[in-house]
C-alpha cells in the first residue's frame, strides 16, 4: 500500500498509518510498504497484549546506509518492518515460537532476531530461502535459547576435550622418550 507522510489514520485496531510511515531523513513525500507487516504487527501485538514499537520500515538509500543496513536490505523495498517492545524477550520469544505460523498467515520469510527486538520480512524471493523451506531467520546477539547455541557449547566442550587429549597425549609420549633414553 501507498502511506503519505501526511497520512494520519487508524489503519488496525491499534496502530496509526503514520506509525509506518518511512522514519529515513529524506524519506520521499510517499512509498510503498507491505501491507502483510502491518497486519502481522497487529497480530502480534494482540497475542501479548502490549504495545509494539516499530523502528524502521521503508528506507531511503541514505537512510539505510545511516543505520549500518545491508545494500540488499528489505528495508528499500518498503518490505520489512522492525519492532520492539518494552519486555523484548517475550517478543522475541513469541515470534520465534511463532514463526510457521506468521509463514502461513503473513507470508513473512524473514526473521532477524537482536537485542533491540525482531526483523520482520516478506522478501520470500531471497536467495537464502532453500527450495523446500518456507523462510529462514538469523539471530544476533539475542538472548533466545535455541538448539544451535547447544550446538555452539557441545562444540565448545568437544573443543576443550580435545585440547585435553593432546595434552595427556604429549606427556604420554614423553614419558615414552624419557624411557626410551634411559
Ligand atoms: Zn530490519
Amino acid at each position: 500500500m501507498l502511506i503519505k507522510r501526511t497520512d494520519h489514520y487508524k489503519v488496525t485496531n491499534n496502530f496509526n498509518i503514520h506509525e509506518f510511515y518511512s522514519k529515513s531523513l529524506d524519506a520521499p513525500f510517499e512509498h510503498e510498504f507491505n501491507g502483510n507487516l502491518i497486519d502481522v504487527c497487529q497480530y502480534i501485538r494482540e497475542q501479548l497484549s502490549m504495545p509494539i514499537v516499530v523502528t524502521s520500515t521503508f528506507r531511503t538509500v541514505k537512510g539505510n546506509a545511516l543505520v549500518g543496513g545491508s545494500k540488499s536490505s528489505y528495508h528499500l523495498k518498503g518490505l520489512a518492518v522492525d519492532i520492539t517492545a518494552k519486555d523484548i524477550n517475550k517478543l522475541i520469544n513469541f515470534v520465534y515460537e511463532n514463526m510457521s505460523l506468521l509463514n502461513e498467515r503473513f507470508s513473512i520469510c524473514g526473521f532477524g532476531f537482536y537485542r533491540w527486538g525482531v526483523h520482520l520480512d516478506v522478501g520470500c524471493d531471497s536467495v537464502y530461502i532453500g527450495p523446500s523451506d518456507k523462510f529462514h531467520f538469523w539471530i544476533k546477539n539475542s538472548q533466545i535459547n535455541i538448539d544451535e547455541q547447544d550446538g555452539v557449547s557441545s562444540s565448545r566442550s568437544f573443543k576443550f576435550g580435545f585440547v585435553f587429549f593432546l595434552f595427556f597425549l604429549f606427556l604420554y609420549i614423553l614419558r615414552k622418550f624419557r624411557y626410551g633414553k634411559v
